[in-house]
C-alpha cells in the first residue's frame, strides 16, 4: 500500500483518501506519496489502450487504497461523454511538433482532466472514510481551475464550493465562465488582489485552527480542488502515460526511445505530474517548463536560487501568471531525497525572506528540466506563425510552450520527439489570439469568439457557446482581509 506524507514532516501518514479529504498537511505541508509506483504494464502494452484504461491503471497505482470497484467508478463517471473528444485528449501534429490537447472538457481547459474525477475521488474517500462532515473545497484560481472545480462540484452531495479569483486577473471568457456558473453549492468571490494573494489567502485559512474548529461545530471541513491536492495532480500523470502509447502508435517513436515533454507552467503542477510519469518508468527525455514574463521558474532552473522578489506582471497567459508555485514543493522533497527539513527550511525562508536557495544536491536534481520563458509580443508571434504555416490554432498557453521549445532546439539542436501540452482552446484567450493572427479590434472578448471562429472555423467549445447570454450569479468583490467571513458566510 503507497501512503501519503507531508513535504514538511509531519508524522502523521495518510492514505490516498485521507490525504485527498484533508487537502494539505497539517504542518501546512502538501502530500507526496512515499513512493512513485512503478508503471503497471510492459511499456510494449500501452499501445491500444483507451484513455479511460490508462487512467484507471495509472491512478491505481498511485491510490492503492481504492477497491477496483471504487476506481472503475470514480474513471467511468469522469471521462465520459462530457469530453467533446471521444480519444478524451487526442495528440495532434501541428507543424513539426506533436499537441496533447486536454482541453474538450466542459470548461475547455487542462483543469477539466483533473477536476472531471477529483469529485468521484473526494466523495468516495468520504464514504471509505466515514466522513460525515460536510467536505467545503476552497479554491483560489488564476482562471482556469476555477470553473473547472465549479463545474465537477456543482450539486455534488455533500460538498459546497468556494472559489476566489483574481479581479481582473483573469480574461473576460473566464471570468463570465464562473460567474454564471450554476449550482446550490456554489460562490464565486472577485479578491482585490492577484492570483498569489488569493492563493496565501486560501492556505491561511487553511491553517486557522480557531477558524476549523468553528466549522467543525458548523459539521464542515475545509479541502482544496487546487493542485496542492494529490488527488488533483495523479490524475494528470496518466495523460502522459497515454501521450506516449499515442507517440508510439502514430509511430513518431519506437517503444523504449524518449519523449521530451514541454509544458505551459504556472503553479508547476502539469510539469509535476509528467515527472512522476517519468519517475515510473515513461522513457522521458527533457521537461521543458515554460513560463510566460513571470519567469520565476525559468530562473529558478537556471540557477538553483528562487527569488519572487520581483515585479509581478499581467500577460496573456493569465492561468500562469503566478510567482509562487506551491507544486514545487513536492520536487524539492523528491531531489532532496525525502528530507523534509531541508524542505520545511526552504519554504520558511520563501515565506520570510521571499527567497531561497537549493542545495547542490538539489540543483543536480534539476538537469532533467529545462527552463525558458516568452514574453507576451513573443507569445502572440508564435501564435500567428503556428497558424499562417500549419492551420493549427494554440491558445496564449499553449504558444509560450510551442515559442520556448523552439528556444530549446535552437539552444541544444535535441530532436528527441516532443510533446507539447496544450493546456486550453483559444477561444478561452480569443481576443489575444483573434488579434495575433490578424483580426481587428473588437469591442468584447465575445465579439472575438465569433471573428475567430469565422476566420478558422475551429470549433467553439459547447462550453463557451452561449455564455454571453448566461445570467449572472455571482458578484462578490472582497478585500484579501474578507475572505475567511466569505467563507463562513457561504457555509450558513
Ligand atoms: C493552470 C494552467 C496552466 C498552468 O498549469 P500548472 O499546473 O499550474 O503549472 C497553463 N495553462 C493553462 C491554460 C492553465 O489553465
Amino acid at each position: 500500500m503507497i501512503h501519503y506524507t507531508s513535504t514538511r514532516g509531519s508524522k502523521q501518514i495518510k492514505t490516498a483518501a485521507q490525504a485527498v479529504i484533508q487537502g494539505i498537511a497539517e504542518d501546512r505541508g502538501l502530500y507526496v506519496p512515499e513512493e512513485v509506483p512503478a508503471l503497471p504494464f510492459k511499456l510494449e502494452d500501452l499501445r491500444g489502450k483507451t484513455y479511460q484504461q490508462v487512467a484507471f491503471q495509472v491512478i491505481s497505482a498511485f491510490f492503492t487504497d481504492y477497491t477496483e470497484e471504487e476506481m472503475q467508478a470514480c474513471v467511468n463517471g469522469a471521462y465520459d461523454s462530457k469530453f467533446e473528444e471521444k480519444e478524451v485528449a487526442p495528440l495532434v501534429k501541428g507543424g513539426d511538433v506533436h499537441f496533447l490537447e486536454l482541453y474538450h472538457g466542459k470548461t475547455a481547459a487542462f483543469k477539466d482532466m483533473a477536476l472531471s474525477i477529483l469529485p468521484y475521488l473526494l466523495t468516495t474517500a468520504m464514504k471509505k472514510e466515514k466522513e460525515e462532515k460536510k467536505i467545503c473545497i476552497l479554491t483560489a484560481t488564476s482562471g482556469d481551475t476555477g470553473k473547472a472545480a465549479l463545474e465537477g462540484f456543482a450539486d455534488v452531495p455533500g460538498t459546497e464550493i468556494v472559489v476566489f479569483y483574481p479581479n481582473q486577473g483573469v480574461s473576460q471568457v473566464q471570468e463570465r465562465q464562473m460567474v454564471t456558473q450554476e449550482g446550490a453549492n456554489t460562490h464565486v468571490f472577485a479578491i482585490n488582489g492577484n492570483f498569489d494573494d488569493a492563493q496565501t489567502g486560501v492556505k491561511n485559512i487553511f491553517n486557522d485552527d480557531a477558524f476549523a474548529e468553528e466549522l467543525a461545530q458548523m459539521n464542515c471541513k475545509l479541502s482544496s480542488a487546487n493542485s496542492i491536492n494529490i488527488g488533483r495532480l495523479v490524475p494528470q500523470v496518466a495523460y502522459y502515460v497515454y501521450a506516449y502509447g499515442k507517440m508510439v502508435e502514430q509511430g513518431v517513436l519506437k517503444s523504449g526511445q524518449p519523449m521530451n515533454v514541454v509544458v505551459p507552467t504556472g503553479n508547476f503542477g502539469n510539469i509535476l505530474a509528467a515527472y512522476y510519469a517519468k519517475q515510473m518508468g515513461i522513457p522521458v527525455g527533457k521537461l521543458i517548463c515554460a513560463s510566460n514574463e513571470n519567469k520565476v521558474l525559468t530562473d529558478f532552473i537556471n540557477t538553483g536560487c528562487y527569488d519572487i522578489k520581483r515585479d509581478f506582471y499581467l500577460t496573456n497567459s493569465p492561468s500562469m501568471d503566478i510567482l509562487i508555485s506551491s507544486n514545487l514543493e513536492r520536487l524539492l522533497y523528491h531531489l532532496a531525497g525525502g528530507d523534509a527539513a531541508q524542505v520545511k527550511e526552504l519554504m520558511d525562508s520563501l515565506e520570510k525572506d521571499k527567497i531561497y536557495q537549493v542545495s547542490e544536491k538539489i540543483k543536480a536534481g534539476l538537469k532533467d528540466f529545462y527552463g525558458g520563458f516568452a514574453t507576451v509580443e513573443e507569445t502572440n508571434q508564435a501564435i500567428a506563425s503556428m497558424y499562417e504555416e500549419n492551420g493549427y490554432l494554440m491558445d496564449t498557453h499553449t504558444a509560450v510552450a510551442y515559442k520556448v521549445y523552439q528556444d530549446y532546439l535552437g539552444e541544444t539542436g535535441d530532436h528527441t520527439p516532443a510533446v507539447i501540452a496544450s493546456t486550453a482552446s483559444a477561444y478561452k484567450f480569443a481576443d489575444s489570439v483573434a488579434q495575433s493572427i490578424g483580426l481587428g479590434a473588437e469591442v468584447d472578448g465575445f465579439a472575438y469568439v465569433a471573428a475567430l471562429h469565422q476566420k478558422t472555423d475551429v470549433r467553439i467549445p459547447a462550453g463557451l457557446k452561449d455564455l454571453e447570454s448566461k445570467a449572472i450569479r455571482h458578484t462578490g468583490v472582497l478585500n484579501l482581509d474578507q475572505m475567511k467571513d466569505s467563507v463562513r458566510e457561504s457555509l450558513q
